[in-house]
């Protein structure tokens, strides 16, 4: 995004917090004529997919395009030559560049899940400083901003270090000064949970964020009061929090709850309002609810998946960009008096894991299970939990790749990771199928419980 800085994304932010659907529209059709321009004429792969485009198109003259394409032609893709895929490789080989600007170009993101390849994400400098002002004053009241400030806006993050979103804006902050890595800390999701509370109570966050599933697992803790100084705002990202979950941490916890969906392809898509809404961030982003053939689907309907245009994101253009989650888009006013729209989204919603340690039964997030999905080669993988400690993992790998290699690494990988939590005995099979969607309900869902477990 040339042209931007952090000012300039501060006013940016603020200027259009609370502008009319028509202001909004007008924005939208403005900044997707130039993010095009600039597609076409920078990305050697735009051009030639734009070929047939006219000048100044409407959005639906644009056609859709899909993540297995575009990382198939990432070279092309990029609409700065000097970066490509091999160069990427080398640097998100070493974990110390978690966080760190790539040759002083962009950050680079993994996208976490099983549904699909790994998407590797480039954010220039200023489509990121637009994120976190966009994130932090549309979702923040100016007191909120206060109270977190007087913790020195001290952050903790329950994940495992890796090149997602979230654990590279943390370590951003630690690379940016010396003095942040007291400000800011991180926590693996397989660390026991008494540890995690531990950890909570000794650093007194102003921020914590982490995954839905991981709340859940810390749940009976919290309930037995064992945070004692709850954060001031609790992030949940990467999954869908249930409204039950929602409510019984709000109860317990007395701490501002903000729900976020976005994805590492477009960070931000939407953000929870004081009505626990949904609302589309639709000057920065166009997110279009459709049907398996692309055609719109009305309001108030729940769609097949949706495409994603990112507005700001010059250096690797999403544009009608395929993205396999269910929505219900609302075009009414929200009691909240935010103008922007507003959607329900159905996906990620994956149980937790419960397997057998020696000293009983441990839990696992749906988190710990997404890590193996970064593997090169792997893309698409679903597992099942078809007896006690025994998972069947469905694969699909690239072409290129030896498919019983990739299960023993990722069967490795996951030992690794049951066995820090003290689960010794656990078996691994690779099944002949494919993963699957529900054959009822259409969901993908990357954990298939075909064992009974005490599910929340
Ligand atoms: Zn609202």
């Amino acid at each position: 995004m040339e042209g931007m800085n952090f000012p300039k994304s501060v006013v940016l932010a603020i200027q259009s917090k609370h502008i009319s659907r028509s202001q909004i529209l007008n924005l939208q059709a403005d900044r997707l004529d130039k993010l095009v321009t600039y597609a076409r004429t920078k990305s050697p792969y735009f051009k030639e997919l734009y070929r047939n485009v006219g000048e100044h198109p409407d959005l639906t003259a644009l056609p859709v395009t899909k993540k297995r394409e575009l990382m198939a032609n990432f070279d092309s893709w990029v609409t700065d030559q000097s970066i490509n895929l091999n160069g990427i490789d080398v640097f998100i080989g070493d974990q110390k560049n978690i966080g760190k600007i790539m040759a002083g170009r962009c950050r680079v993101s993994l996208t976490s899940g099983s549904t699909g390849i790994p998407c590797k994400v480039l954010n220039d400098k200023d489509s990121i400083a637009l994120s976190m002002s966009l994130y932090f004053i549309r979702t923040l009241r100016l007191r909120e901003l206060i109270r977190l400030g007087l913790r020195w806006g001290k952050i903790l993050i329950i994940s495992n270090p890796s090149f997602n979103m979230i654990y590279n804006a943390m370590m951003a902050q630690v690379h940016l000064s010396k003095l942040n890595k007291y400000r800011c800390a991180a926590i693996s999701i397989d660390t026991p949970p008494e540890e995690i509370i531990e950890k909570i109570n000794a650093f007194k966050p102003a921020i914590l964020y982490t995954y839905p599933s991981v709340m859940k697992i810390l749940l009976p803790l919290i309930q037995a009061g064992s945070i004692k100084h709850p954060p001031y705002l609790l992030i949940l990202g990467g999954e869908r929090c249930s409204p039950i979950l929602h409510s019984t941490l709000q109860a317990h916890l007395n701490t501002h709850i903000l729900n976020s969906y976005g994805c590492s392809e477009c960070s931000l898509i939407a953000y929870s309002c004081s009505e626990g809404h949904l609302h589309v961030y639709a000057d920065w982003v166009i997110v279009e609810p459709v049907d398996l053939e692309n055609r719109p689907v009305p309001s108030g309907v729940l769609s097949d998946k949706i495409l994603v245009t990112n507005l700001s994101n010059y250096t690797q253009p999403f544009i009608r960009y395929e993205v396999d989650d269910r929505i219900i888009y609302h075009e009414e006013t929200c009691a909240c008096g935010n103008s922007l729209p507003f959607i329900e989204v159905e996906g990620r919603i994956d149980d937790n894991l419960v397997l057998q340690s020696k000293s009983g039964p441990v839990t696992f997030s749906p988190m710990t299970l997404a890590s193996p999905s970064e593997m090169n080669g792997v893309i698409k993988y679903q597992v099942i939990h078809t007896q006690q400690n025994h998972l069947v993992i469905k694969l699909v790998v690239d072409d290129g790749y030896d498919r019983q290699e990739i299960f023993q690494n990722i069967a490795d990988e996951l030992r690794r990771a049951f066995l820090t939590r003290g689960v010794e005995d656990i078996s691994f099979s690779l099944s002949d199928e494919i993963p699957q969607r529900h054959p009822v309900s259409g969901k993908f869902k990357m954990i298939v419980h075909q064992v009974s477990l005490d599910s929340f």
